[in-house]
């Protein structure tokens, strides 16, 4: 059998109830594709689900979403701890649990021997490399990244990532599934950090020795790229918000793979051991305690 296309895909499983797996769930229910949101821990589970509620209720009370969409995006959503249950007759899978490849590619290799070649197989994962995810995966051909952003239902990009082995079909059912969930989809060759996080981690990284070096204080740097440049965020800002100890670790990452010019500050190494991770921690560049 083919990849199914976008309008196809009826009912799909979110693996992971966490940050990422619950905002992906909420978006796909929002967009009319029934949800079955798994996780190993029955509590993430509930609260994937309360925080899918918690949201849509937001957006009820801002006026962004009908109240009736509410409560047909939350029948369509339902939780589930048993990965065969959850999976179950879908046409499409979305994986967010943690960052570490073993976990991942189990996974995968589970999903692609349940699962028909029909069925498009797709990691949030925000640094793996995709390729290897797919190579333990029976017919890999159906494997894809789709790297959603943080909170999924605000964030309008998502990352279509494919590897060599990735199918045209899969890639385009992708790209449709992300427009149908009113993201814009862009595609992306597997290399590390993407496109996002290669370019984004790098301004960061230079805004930080740009820190170390007294050229101006955080606040002034950032205010350089949204004032001058019209980013939305500072790129110190936005590191205290993604959590330096993150960004230390992506950057070390690229640093293996692209050399030099993604070395650590030794700003960054030394806030990380003093516990200042940014907003998670009360403190970063910006202080987030009030
Ligand atoms: P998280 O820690 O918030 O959630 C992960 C969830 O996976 C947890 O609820 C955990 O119980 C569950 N889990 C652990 N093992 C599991 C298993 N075997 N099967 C099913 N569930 C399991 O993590 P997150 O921040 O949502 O990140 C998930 C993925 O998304 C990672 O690959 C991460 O790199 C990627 N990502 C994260 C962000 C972000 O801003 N947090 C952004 C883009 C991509």
């Amino acid at each position: 059998m083919t990849m199914l296309t976008a309008d196809q895909i009826k009912t799909t499983a979110v693996l992971g109830a966490g940050t990422m797996g619950h905002g992906i769930a909420h978006v796909l229910a929002h967009s009319g594709i029934e949800v079955r949101l798994y996780d190993i821990s029955a509590s993430a589970v509930e609260k994937g689900l309360a925080s899918v509620r918690a949201n849509l209720d937001k957006g009820v009370e801002k006026g962004k979403v009908q109240a009736a969409d509410r409560d047909a995006a939350l029948a369509r959503l339902s939780g589930s701890t048993k990965l065969d249950e959850a999976i179950a007759g879908v046409q499409c899978v979305i994986e967010a649990v943690p960052e570490k490849l073993e976990l991942k590619q189990k996974l995968f290799a589970d999903l692609g021997a349940k699962l028909g070649p029909e069925v498009l197989l797709a990691t949030n994962t925000s640094s793996l490399p995709i390729s290897r995810i797919a190579s333990v995966t029976p017919r890999a051909e159906r494997v894809v990244g789709m790297h959603f952003f943080n909170p999924v239902h605000i964030m309008a990009l998502v990352e279509v990532v494919v590897t060599e082995r990735s199918s045209q079909a899969a890639v385009a059912t992708a790209v449709a599934l992300g427009k149908r969930m009113g993201k814009e989809p862009i595609v992306v060759k597997d290399s590390p950090g993407f496109a996002s996080s290669r370019l984004g981690v790098l301004l960061g990284l230079e805004a930080i020795r740009m820190v170390e070096s007294g050229v101006a204080s955080a606040e002034d740097i950032d205010k350089a790229m949204t004032l001058g440049y019209g980013h939305p965020m500072g790129p110190l800002k936005l590191s205290d918000l993604v959590g330096i100890d993150v960004r230390l670790s992506i950057a070390e990452y690229l640093e293996k793979e692209f050399g030099e010019r993604f070395a650590a500050p030794a700003l960054m190494r030394e806030m990380v051991q003093r516990g200042e991770l940014g907003k998670k921690s009360g403190k970063g560049f910006y202080d987030w305690k009030a």
